[in-house]
């Protein structure tokens, strides 16, 4: 088909053409002299991304999942307890994990829709006055619902219950898309990955870890080799990895931090707001709901819940096979009852407008009952008031 397959799904997202550029390289030694000019400044610019002084940052050759892996087996022993709300299916995976891993997991069941519960988590922090749970596991964004959760006030709620647990935070689908702020709201671990807000193909797992987190490491007594964060400290040190660097991935990690540095995070997170904003409107126009609840809605994905008669998987089949569109699928028990817009990474007001269009297309060849044009008006409307 002409034209471009365009990726409006919350991850892989968009890369842009000065980051594919830029990974376009001949290889390199990376055991060479010149290496650490790569390395060092660019783990160094990592953290503002995640926005740590006093933090660290790492890369992996590897995906967000072995990030959450990196920080269960870096930190923690075996059998350790961990507490997780589980609210889809990225928090359900990475619970998961951790029950796989060996941990004691801990898990509270929080409505898909909704994200995790601060009163609850503070009220089950008290009750722990011996202090068994060892770390607080919190899917920040969680993706398959398009929910995002208050991480400030996840720390607050540690604060509150004064609690010394080490708080992991997935920002897979958050970290350099929404705000986030690792020092100030005191979290230990924080985990991302190269192909949402990064704007990169998938390879590269990016993570800061707290001085708390990487005392715990020394400590930890877990057995790990390849994630072992003691060898990428003692490699890094220097400005070199322990194992070969996927180089594409550092470079294109080198251009995606320039640009994000040079728009500005806060108006990285504010157009952020405006794209899935508009997108809302659009499907308030449709009629159609969303799966987040009010107060919980992501600003880099979105699940639209259909009518009962009708079925997501038709309407992302339709989209893909007329228009040459993707979008994300409804995961786990949202299967054939939601689809997913993705607005994270390199997107603007009118490749946003470009998805709209498409989804309101396929909603309407799909026997939807809604007004050619409602949705993309109401869109339209609101990003020309907004500009
Ligand atoms: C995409 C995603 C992951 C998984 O990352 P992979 O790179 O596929 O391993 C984990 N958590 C969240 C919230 C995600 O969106």
């Amino acid at each position: 088909m002409a034209g471009r397959n365009h990726l409006y799904i919350p991850g892989p997202t968009n890369v842009p053409n000065e980051i594919l550029n830029a990974m376009h390289i001949t290889m390199e030694d990376h055991r060479s002299p010149a290496f650490p000019k790569l390395l060092t400044p660019l783990l160094e610019d990592l953290k503002k991304i995640f926005k740590t002084e006093t933090g660290q940052a790492f890369v992996f050759p590897a995906t967000g999942t072995a990030g959450w892996e990196v920080a269960l087996t870096n930190t923690l022993n075996p059998g350790d307890k961990v507490l997780i709300y589980r609210f889809g299916q990225f928090s359900h995976l990475w619970a998961e994990m951790a029950k796989r891993l060996g941990f004691d997991v801990e898990i509270h069941q929080e409505t898909w829709g909704k994200g995790i519960p601060l009163d609850k988590l503070e009220a089950r922090l008290k009750e722990d006055s011996a202090h068994q749970i060892k770390a607080v596991l919190a899917t920040h964004n969680e993706t398959a619902t398009g929910v995002t959760s208050d991480i400030s006030g996840v720390r607050k709620a540690m604060n509150a219950a004064n609690h010394p647990a080490l708080l992991f935070v997935d920002g897979v689908s958050s970290i350099a898309s929404l705000d986030f702020r690792m020092d100030e709201w005191a979290v230990d671990g924080a985990i991302s990955g190269s192909q949402k807000g990064f704007m990169m193909p998938a390879g590269g797992a990016f993570l800061a870890f707290s001085q708390k987190a990487l005392a715990a490491t020394e400590a930890c007594t877990y057995p790990r080799c390849f994630l072992d964060l003691r060898d990428q400290m003692t490699a890094n040190k220097d400005g070199y990895t322990p194992y070969t660097p996927a180089l594409p991935i550092l470079y294109g990690l080198r251009k995606a931090i320039d640009m994000l540095l040079e728009e500005g995070l806060d108006n990285v997170f504010a157009r952020h707001y405006r794209l899935a904003e508009g997108t809302r409107k659009a499907i308030a126009a449709w009629g159609l709901s969303i799966c987040a609840q009010p107060g919980f809605e992501s600003n880099t994905v979105t699940a639209i819940i259909v009518p009962e008669d009708k079925d997501a998987r038709t309407v992302i089949s339709t989209a893909f096979n007329k228009y040459n569109i993707s979008l994300g699928g409804g995961l786990a028990e949202l299967a054939g009852k939601a689809f997913r817009i993705g607005h994270v990474g390199d997107m603007n007001d009118v490749s946003m407008l470009g998805a709209i269009a498409g989804v309101e297309m396929a909603l309407l060849d799909c026997g939807f009952d809604i007004k050619p044009g409602s949705g993309v008006a109401a869109a339209i409307e609101y990003y020309r008031a907004t500009a």
